[in-house]
């Protein structure tokens, strides 16, 4: 895949980049080694006084790299706007808890009284160079979910980021530069996924995380496995949107929550609700107003500020999923809505939202990721149902149940198979939660302490 910025809106290539060579990886593989012996041993004040001139750079710059990423991607203007705001909280969160959230932890005397220390206890210690594989979806927040604690736990991070969106991957490079970090804190290496196989075989990275599809996870995973280095992956998702009868009062709130958690950046997002399990008392009602509102939204130009869903990002991306859909109306699914290309905006790769009932097993979309604005809806008699036709997927990112039923809501948060279960209301990352899946959607924790500690030494340190 060439590096280029290519507007999704228009399909025009607006920019393209040349690949680094093998002595510029090089090069920035070195300056983040070199850089991380002197930079682990700075203070937390000290970190976090730079992750704060960080956030207040980029809540500066805000609204351009808004722009860039909407140029980049064909998110809307306000939803970039918005990422780029997470993006500065997450940096403050991070800022003022790394220190807490990495303090030494001390183990009970009486736990420990038998292993020989007159005193132990655990560390928490930097492990080195991490490289980051990214996604385009959410360019900003994605790389910084793993920038924000990395940094702030003493690492140094280099990333390779998704080739379509080469500029936003250059700011977040000077971002962290021009905020104070040493230069070689954090480093962008524009180069094309074949790049990366050398990088991570390279003594001098210790770890790597990514997010990104099942294959790209596999391959790095793969090599990663072969070179003994830990990782993290945060893969695809499919989550299932339950709603019960209990939430038949609160019907309207049900569906316009579904609508968005469905098409939440041009329906492009990991943890996108995309499967609707509705029991059949409300299923009707639920049906149809989710039709209408989907029906409803107005798809165009990401940058006007009267548009609900911008285009997919590539032209591939649209491909598949207008696969996905075709497989599923031949082999017996209805459209209650949308299942095309918009007719009035014959350039760029919009896609209409789409709602698909009578969806069954025997469809590529009942266990294949819809990324984009397509739904799928499945009528269940009770809750064992419910349980069942949640869990029938490869994934597991994350789930969203609607019941005000202590019993019900105790029994989905025992069985489903996901890294969140959410009660009424929709599953959205958050510095204090942690974030990930088990299954096909990956393994380890972003975020949280559990995200800061996913790329420590945990060091036991034992006096006799
Ligand atoms: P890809 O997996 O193709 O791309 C993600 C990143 O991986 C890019 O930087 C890409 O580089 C790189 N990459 C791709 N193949 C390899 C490889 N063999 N070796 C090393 N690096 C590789 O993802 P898509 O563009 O298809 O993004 C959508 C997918 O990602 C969806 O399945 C989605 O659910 C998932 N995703 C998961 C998220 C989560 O948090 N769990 C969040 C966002 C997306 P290049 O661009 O150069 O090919």
């Amino acid at each position: 895949m060439p590096i280029a910025t290519v507007n999704p809106a228009t399909g025009e290539t607006v920019r393209t980049f040349e690949p680094l060579g093998a002595e510029g990886i090089e090069e920035r593989i070195d300056r983040a080694e070199r850089t991380f012996r002197d930079y682990r041993r700075t203070g937390f004040d000290s970190r976090a006084a730079l992750m704060t001139a960080a956030a207040d750079l980029l809540d500066k710059e805000r609204d351009d790299i808004a722009r860039v990423m909407t140029l980049e991607m064909g998110k809307t203007l306000s939803a970039a706007r918005a990422e780029a705001a997470k993006c500065a909280k997450a940096m403050r969160w991070y800022a003022a808890n790394a220190e807490r959230l990495l303090a030494d932890e001390h183990p009970a005397e009486a736990d420990v009284a038998d292993s020989g220390a007159h005193r132990a206890f655990v560390r928490y210690r930097p492990l080195g160079v991490v490289l980051a594989v990214m996604p385009w979806n959410f360019p900003l927040w994605q790389v910084v979910r793993f920038a924000a604690p990395a940094l702030m736990a003493g690492n140094t991070g280099l990333l390779k980021h998704a080739s379509n969106v080469p500029q936003t991957a250059l700011y977040l490079g000077d971002l962290f530069h021009r905020a104070g970090f040493p230069a070689g804190c954090f480093q962008t290496l524009l180069v094309g996924s074949g790049a990366i196989e050398g990088v991570l075989r390279d003594p001098r990275v210790a770890a790597a995380t990514l997010t990104g599809s099942e294959g790209a996870g596999r391959a790095v995973a793969s090599v990663a496995g072969d070179e003994i280095k830990p990782t993290v992956l945060e893969l695809g998702g499919s989550d299932p949107f339950v709603v019960m009868p209990s939430a038949a009062d609160e019907l309207d709130h049900a569906v316009h929550t579904a609508v968005t958690a469905r098409v939440q950046n041009n329906g492009q997002s990991c943890i996108a609700a995309k499967r609707f399990i509705v029991h059949d008392a409300v299923y009707d009602g639920f049906a149809e107003r989710f039709r209408r509102a989907m029906g409803a939204l107005v798809v165009g130009d990401p940058m006007s500020d009267r548009t609900d869903i911008g285009p997919l990002a590539t032209e591939q991306g649209r491909a598949d999923l207008e696969e996905l859909v075709e497989d599923a109306l031949a082999r017996g699914a209805r459209a209650l809505c949308g299942a095309g290309r918009p007719e009035a905006l014959r350039h760029g790769w919009y896609y209409q939202p789409t709602v698909l009932a009578d969806v069954s097993p025997a469809m590529r979309i009942h266990r294949e990721e819809a990324f984009g604005p397509v739904a799928t809806l499945y009528r269940v008699p009770d809750l064992d149902t419910a349980v069942a036709v949640a869990n029938d997927t490869p994934f597991g990112l994350s789930s969203n149940v609607w019941t005000r039923d202590t019993d019900e809501q105790r029994r989905f948060a025992a069985d489903l198979e996901a890294g969140g279960v959410y009660f009424n209301g929709m599953t959205a990352s958050h510095p204090a939660l942690p974030f990930g899946g088990v299954k096909r959607s990956g393994y380890g924790r972003e975020l949280s302490g559990h995200g800061i500690r996913a790329f420590c030494n945990v060091t036991t340190v034992w006096y006799g």
